[in-house]
């Protein structure tokens, strides 16, 4: 099969159904459920993925908002490609983030490849990935082992800018909670132990630690519980922190560092300690470059560039960090809203539910449709992509 026929297919396809793949974004849009809640946005994905010949199987990885739809290959020695659908808003934003524009932009992408290139060449399979504000899906669903008989994943987050290749740090998230006794500030200070001292010290502890860190090492935190009044010393204190690096390895090293800040404060006022780590731990982006670079190229087709000088890339961490350890993936960002405007804003939720938002949502359905089938049809896009994978690995 010719491969620039098939993306003109694609565009055609995408373009014929863009009044319809709107309206389901925006029914999204217009019913914002929050992270592992969203029940009925999953169920209008798997309800579209379905007329489109898709099996469906709900509620994967115990989680009863995730999915997953296959339309596999009529070979099974066939390569395969899969599509990441998220579908969860903010509390009190909205979709503040786009997940309605992200969850169409794979699905439909889905579709449209299959329908282009029907089953000779290759498998498609759309995830439906929950709760990616917080939940950790897609942790939970790499626990399972759920992206390891996928060739690629790939899916586009609508941003302030447009940019291919994408990268994110391993995150660990840490509460400590420290325990005195209380008495009278003033009249019976010596009769008290201070949590909140204890908060105060590892804050200083961390906050000289970081001097010798490695660079993109990055920890951050807040008080959560500090006391009651002025006059009472605090017997409860509590602060919860965010851990980061570039590497697992990185993060292993770190987050007992950053621990025994914490301890230190504890020995150093008398206080009991209980640390909370959370077993949702974000692995880090292993990037896969060949992959980005196809996918730029068809969004060039489209006539969507990344800037000439691209700005500084700015690191968070992201749960489909989980997904590029398992097979090789992909998380381009396209320009929805002017350069400055940041996600999680009522800006942002205005975009995604406007013009904006839809011309995302189709160009990124497009792009993402075409990157697949240039993973499916050549064969030396393809070796270059899993040979940066396997090189990257553990
Ligand atoms: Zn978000
Ligand atoms: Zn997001």
């Amino acid at each position: 099969m010719d491969i620039h026929e098939a993306k003109t297919a694609i565009s055609k396809l995408i373009d014929d159904e863009a009044d319809a793949l709107w309206a389901l974004s925006l029914a999204i849009h217009a019913d914002p459920e929050l992270s592992l809640e969203e029940h009925r946005a999953a169920e209008r994905l798997c309800a579209y993925l379905e007329e489109n010949g898709f099996a469906l199987t709900r509620g994967v990885a115990n989680l009863p908002t995730a999915f997953r739809a296959d339309r596999p290959a009529a070979d099974d020695q066939k390569p395969s490609v899969s599509f990441l659908s998220e579908y969860d808003a903010l509390p009190g934003l909205g979709h503040a983030c786009a997940h309605n524009v992200i969850g169409v932009a794979s699905a439909a992408a889905g579709v449209a490849l299959r329908k282009a290139l029907g089953s000779e060449y290759g498998g498609v399979t759309v995830f439906g990935t929950p709760g990616e504000e917080g939940g950790g899906g897609k942790v939970l669903m790499a626990q399972a082992g759920m992206f390891r008989d996928v060739g690629a994943a790939m899916m586009i987050h609508p941003s302030d800018k447009t940019r291919a290749d994408v990268d994110f740090l391993a995150l660990s998230e840490l509460r400590f909670h420290f325990k005195g006794r209380t008495a009278h500030a003033s009249a019976a200070p010596d009769l008290g132990v201070n949590a909140l001292d204890a908060v105060i010290a590892t804050f200083n502890a961390v906050s000289l630690l970081r001097q010798q860190l490695p660079g993109g090492d990055r920890v951050h935190g807040v008080i959560t519980e500090g006391g009651e009044a002025p006059n009472i010393i605090p017997d409860k204190a509590s602060a919860w922190f965010f851990v980061r690096s570039k590497t697992m390895e990185g993060l292993d090293a770190l987050a007992p560092r950053v621990i025994a800040c914490a301890e230190g404060a504890a020995l150093a006022t008398g206080t009991e300690l209980e640390t909370e780590k959370n077993p949702i731990t974000y692995a880090p982006m292993r990037v896969n470059p060949p992959l980005a670079s196809l996918f730029l190229k068809n969004l060039n087709l489209l006539g969507v560039h990344e800037p000439d000088s691209p700005p500084p890339l700015r690191m968070g961490s992201s749960d489909v960090g989980n997904v590029s350890q398992q097979t090789p993936t992909i998380h381009p960002q396209i320009q929805m809203v002017p350069s400055g405007v940041s996600a999680h804003t009522p800006e942002f939720a205005e975009a995604s539910g406007g013009a904006e938002g839809r011309r995302v949502m189709l160009t990124g359905a497009k792009a993402l449709a075409m990157t697949g089938a240039d993973f499916l049809l050549d064969e030396g896009a393809r070796r270059a992509v899993q040979a940066e994978f396997a090189r990257r690995g553990e």
